[in-house]
Order: structure tokens, then C-alpha cells, then sequence
């Protein structure tokens, strides 16, 4: 449920409010702006007299929120979140462009890469230390090396780096070295990870499970929240569908739904959508075309002999290109796509 505050309400007012909505068991987040007091209820808010509450003289207005996520509905907050990265903004109408090897391979392999995707004009860099292999026996990750080379990487170009914690118990250890972690798509409903990232104080990138749906992922967001992180940015990467000619099938529509029903911001990953480098480029263009936040591309300097996903990555020199192309996409789409919230 959530409460709009008349604009006259004073400090003391809204406080004891709170206060009182309290003593019902509700949780209250005080989600208003300067301009407008809003309070969001959390909880069984059956326990509250709609009525009763719409006649309290501070009161404006009472909504009662249908979907069953909250923390990240966009009733619950009008406004776009926005993740700084150190210096960097990942949504607010900024285009984020990660990039970077499926998995940190070697020390020259990663800072080969680093360098590369810096000057073709990324902002961050991605690298798997924690590697969700579907076989036991495919590379694994390099584990605490992997994640110092990532170090390693961000100290030579100065981009932040995200990598993915696979389980509660790496998960310290990564958040220790890594700008944003990432929670992949095989663990977007490992509600143990979920709480942890809750407890985490960097930001968090939640890959869509490839059999869930848009409200079961933004409930996934919702997890997280809940335990007290709201620095979130979501990422599709494609969903499961009969079709098989490509490894996933790009739900670009969910960019439109998460950004009707969320604040949060969202991203693509044609790389696993498409599991084909050449369909990274143009996913890409039309993931910036239909609103997205930015885009996370696997880029190899010698995909051929990469430890994973290199039918999928691009070469440094096709990644230039892509930046240039999504650039001229992202500049014609300016005065169309406006998903501010007001
Ligand atoms: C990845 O981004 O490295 C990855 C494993 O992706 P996903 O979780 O989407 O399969
Ligand atoms: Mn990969």
C-alpha cells in the first residue's frame, strides 16, 4: 500500500504517522521526494481501514499496489534509479556499456582485453572468476586469482569491474574485489544468494533466470531489497522457447514492462541471449533502440581458443564497431524514449 502525504504535512506530522502505522506490525519506507511525501507500507496491510486512512486530515491519497513486488514496484517510487559506479550512472538515461571475456583466463588475456574495450569507449569491465558451468568438466574459473587479475585490470584502465558470486560462501570474497556483483541467471531464484546480496554494500546486477518470468524476476529484485540493498540494475539475457537455432530468445519486451512496472534499471546481454557474435551487434542496436539501460557484451581478443563462450564473443575490432553503432542509435532515440516516471 502506499500513502501520498498532503504537501502541508509537517516533519512531526509524517513521523508520528509512521509511528502509528507501526504499531499495526508494518514496515514504512519513507519513499517521497522533495516534492511529493510518499509512504510505502509493507506487510499485511489488510489490517488497515482504507477508509479510515483516506480521511486522516495529511493524507492525499491511499493506492493500493497490485503487484506483489513493492520495494522495486514503480508505484512504490515514481523516479528512475540510478547506480553510480564510481563516477559512472547506470541508468537515468545513460548508456552503460560493459564488456569484457566470458571468464578471466590469464593475466595478459584480461588485460589485453581491458585495454581494448577502455579505448573502443567502455565503461566497465566484465570478467567470470565464479564460472555457472552446465558441464563439471568445462573451465571453472579461476577462482581468487581470477578476481585479483580483474584487480589488476581495473588499476591499469580504471574501469570498474563487475563479476559474478555464485554461492554464500564466495560471495565475501567477491564483493571484496569487485565494483558490482553479479548474481547469474541459474541463481536468480537462490533465495539464500538473494538475502546475502540484500546484506551486500556494493551494487548488484541480477541476470533474469531463463525460465522465469518478468514477475518472478522482479520478485528476485524484490529479495534483495527486502534484506536492504536497493542498488540494483537487472539484466536480460535471453529466456528458454522451443527455438533452438539461437542458445536463448531475447525478450526485449521485458525492457518495456520492467520500465512500466519498475525503477530499476535494465540492461541486455545479447551475448547468452543470442549465443552468436555476429547477432551481438544488431541485438544490440535494437536493445538500445527499445529503451534499455545499456548493454553487457563478451568481447575475446582470441575467441577461437576461449575457455568459454567464444562462439559468442566479439573481437576487439568488432566491439569498436559496435560502440560506434549503438552510439548512433542510442543519439536518434533521445527525444522518444523517456521513461523518467513523471
Ligand atoms: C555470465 O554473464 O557470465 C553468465 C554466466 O551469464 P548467465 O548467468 O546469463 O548465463
Ligand atoms: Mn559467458
Amino acid at each position: 500500500m502506499i500513502i501520498i502525504l498532503k504537501r502541508t504535512t509537517t516533519q512531526e506530522e509524517k513521523n508520528q504517522l509512521i509511528e502509528n502505522i507501526k504499531t499495526m506490525g508494518l514496515t514504512v519506507k519513507d519513499a517521497g521526494s522533495e516534492e511529493r511525501m510518499v509512504l510505502g507500507l509493507i506487510g499485511d496491510t489488510a489490517k488497515i481501514d482504507i477508509t479510515h486512512m483516506q480521511a486522516h486530515h495529511n493524507v492525499e491519497k491511499v493506492m493500493k499496489v497490485q503487484e506483489p513486488f513493492k520495494l522495486a514496484s514503480r508505484a512504490f517510487h515514481p523516479k528512475n534509479s540510478i547506480l553510480k559506479i564510481e563516477g559512472h550512472e547506470i541508468g537515468g538515461g545513460n548508456l552503460t556499456i560493459i564488456a569484457g571475456p566470458c571468464s578471466v583466463e590469464s593475466r595478459e588475456q584480461i588485460l589485453t582485453i581491458a585495454q581494448s574495450v577502455k579505448a573502443a569507449g567502455a565503461h566497465i569491465l566484465r570478467g567470470g572468476a565464479f564460472k555457472p558451468r552446465t558441464s563439471p568438466y568445462s573451465f571453472q574459473g579461476l577462482g581468487e586469482k581470477g578476481l585479483k587479475l580483474l584487480k589488476e585490470a581495473k588499476e591499469l584502465t580504471g574501469l570498474p569491474i563487475i563479476t559474478e558470486a555464485m554461492s554464500t560462501e564466495d560471495f565475501d570474497l567477491v564483493e571484496s574485489y569487485t565494483d558490482i556483483i553479479q548474481i547469474g541467471a541459474r541463481n536468480m531464484q537462490n533465495f539464500s544468494l538473494l538475502k546475502k546480496a540484500g546484506k551486500a554494500k556494493k551494487p548488484i546486477m541480477l541476470k533474469r533466470g531463463m525460465s522465469a518470468t518478468i514477475e518472478e524476476f522482479l520478485m528476485s529484485a524484490e529479495y534483495i531489497m527486502a534484506s536492504g540493498n536497493s542498488q540494483i540494475v537487472l539484466c536480460e539475457r535471453g529466456i528458454r522457447t522451443f527455438e533452438n537455432y539461437t542458445r536463448n530468445t531475447l525478450d526485449l519486451a521485458t525492457v518495456i514492462a520492467v520500465k512500466e512496472l519498475s525503477h530499476l534499471p535494465i540492461i541486455i546481454d545479447p551475448s547468452h541471449a543470442t549465443g552468436k557474435w555476429h547477432m551481438v551487434e544488431p541485438m544490440s542496436r535494437a536493445a538500445v533502440a527499445v529503451g534499455a539501460d545499456g548493454i553487457m557484451v563478451e568481447v575475446h581478443n582470441n575467441p577461437e581458443k576461449a575457455l568459454s563462450d567464444g562462439q559468442q564473443s566479439l573481437k576487439p575490432e568488432r566491439f569498436e564497431k559496435l560502440v560506434v553503432s549503438v552510439g548512433k542509435v542510442s543519439d536518434a532515440i533521445k527525444d522518444m524514449v523517456n521513461y523518467n516516471g513523471n
